[in-house]
């Protein structure tokens, strides 16, 4: 067998119903953000009166109304900005995980400044120029939606195509790879600092993507961690154009609203607009974090984390900001404190249980998790059973949902768009859920059975 069999087998098993299932998500997910935009157009239309007034909108469509040239200009010179940010701010390395070659990856971290930075520079221009350039930036919402699916359909496209490329020797100084165990210990974060040298090696496929299907491929991404030298692509969409987009955005709805509203905003405005930027916050401070989770370590890069990191979070994530600079709502004292009840609830449960899960694995002597129980597994891995983790096995995404039904509850109960968001958060959980449920299983085996018998819940403790 060659060495690019050896490393790559055949996909054996597949998601999302596989490859006919991949074509429907495909196009639901393509539809989905144009029909929350036409389906919430004017206060009045949030949600059209009846499903033939929205398709009729929707057959009035012309080009001109969904691309703008000039705005697709505009996002490949944003695109660019952050990738000059990423080469030009200062920051620190990080090791990826254990690849398959037994290398690790070495990502540049500094997201976070990057996010600082375009505050900065918001402030800045909000100073100069006034609101003028984020209305702006709100008027074209639909042109930036497509502009952004149409850069990451082609960049996935691209991805793809580019993933069939023959052997090749990795860069000196993007990879480290493993020695033994001492040399692991040596250096405190598991890694060494000799450079992989040498032979070519063949591309690294992702183990889902590598499927008789070709669309599934391109769905669920071939190659693992496509980089452009040390630029590894897929971490940096995953982090930065979308999730930083998506706050430039909620501050265009936030400055549209206090246009509306003669310089003022609602209560609610300030709330969506602080509740996901703390989400936006947090998740680039602990930028580090997305190195272990399933999208880095497992999926490929093709259209569903292209798709899904530029579009689909960007302009699903901020439909609640943009409904209440359409509709501002005003909460009232309970609703207000209820929001900020869930909102603050939510986000410790988040945040301390991922905390938690990474310190325990990053040093299980800290004595910050010193204390909690575990079980020990033949791989060498331990898996928590005690703490947050013996509440249910992903307490970590119960916070995080319930952290959505906040942002969706500053929109009030006037109409059912904002509250897309929990509804499909919910499936992306719960489906989510079961693919890590079974690569666990696969990796623990026995071990993974026992955990689960000592940690019955999934999700929900005593419920699901
Ligand atoms: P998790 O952070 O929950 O990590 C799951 C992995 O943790 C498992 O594969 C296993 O990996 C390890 N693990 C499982 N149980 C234990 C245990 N008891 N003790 C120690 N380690 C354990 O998964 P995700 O990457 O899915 O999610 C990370 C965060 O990102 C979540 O809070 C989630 O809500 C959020 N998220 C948000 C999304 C969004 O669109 N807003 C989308 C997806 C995720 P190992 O093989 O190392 O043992």
């Amino acid at each position: 067998m060659s060495d690019a069999a050896l490393l790559n087998p055949p996909t054996t098993h597949y998601e999302f119903f596989g490859p006919a299932g991949t074509m429907v998500v495909t196009v639901a997910t393509t539809a989905i953000p144009y029909l929350l935009y036409y389906g919430c157009e004017t206060a009045e239309q949030c949600p059209p009166t009846s499903w033939s007034a929205w398709k009729n909108r929707l057959q009035r469509l012309t080009l001109a109304d969904l691309y703008d040239s000039h705005i697709m200009l505009l996002y490949l010179a944003w695109f660019a900005y952050l990738v000059l940010l990423y080469y030009v701010v200062p920051g620190s390395t990080k090791p990826g995980t254990v690849l398959r070659t037994g290398q690790r990856l070495l990502y540049r971290i500094n997201g976070f400044r990057s996010l600082l930075i375009t505050c900065g520079l918001m402030f800045t221009v909000h100073r100069l120029y006034g609101p003028a350039p984020f209305i702006y930036v709100y008027d074209h919402y639909v042109h930036w939606l497509t502009a952004s699916y149409l850069f990451a359909t082609v960049q996935a496209v691209l991805l793809y195509v580019w993933s069939f490329r023959g052997p090749s020797t990795s860069s000196a100084t993007a990879t480290i790879k493993l020695k033994s165990d001492a040399d692991l210990k040596a250096d405190g974060n598991g890694a060494t600092a000799s450079p992989s040298t040498g032979a070519a090696q063949p591309v690294l496929l992702a183990l889902g993507g590598n499927s008789p299907s070709a669309f599934y491929n391109f769905f669920i991404g071939r190659e693992l961690n496509p980089r452009l030298g040390d630029f590894d692509l897929k971490v940096f969409c995953e982090l930065r154009p979308g999730i930083i987009g998506w706050f430039v955005l909620n501050f265009a709805c936030l400055i549209k609203q206090s246009q509306v509203l003669n310089g003022y905003i609602t209560e609610s405005m300030a709330l969506i607009f602080f509740l996901q930027g703390l989400y936006i916050f947090d998740t680039l401070i602990y930028e580090s974090s997305v190195l272990t989770t399933m999208d880095v370590t497992t999926d490929g890069f093709g259209w569903m984390l292209s798709f899904g990191d530029l579009t689909w979070v960007p302009f699903v994530f901020s439909v609640q900001a943009r409904f209440l600079a359409l509709q501002p709502v005003v909460l009232g004292p309970i609703l207000a404190a209820t929001v900020v009840a869930i909102g603050v609830a939510s986000f410790l449960t988040f945040r301390l249980s991922n905390s938690q899960k990474n310190i325990f694995r990053t040093d299980p002597h800290d004595p910050r998790v010193r204390g909690l129980k575990y079980i020990e597994t033949a791989t060498g891995s331990k898996l928590l059973i005690s703490g947050w983790w013996g509440l249910s096995r992903h307490i970590n995404y119960l916070g995080d949902w319930l952290f959505g039904l906040s942002w969706c509850l500053t929109t009030g109960f006037r109409s059912p768009i904002p509250y897309f968001y929990v509804l499909y958060f919910a499936v992306l959980l719960i489906h989510r859920e079961r693919r890590d449920d079974h690569k666990c299983r696969q990796k623990y085996k026995k071990d993974w059975e026992r955990y689960c018998s000592i940690v019955k819940y999934r999700i929900i403790p005593g419920i699901y």
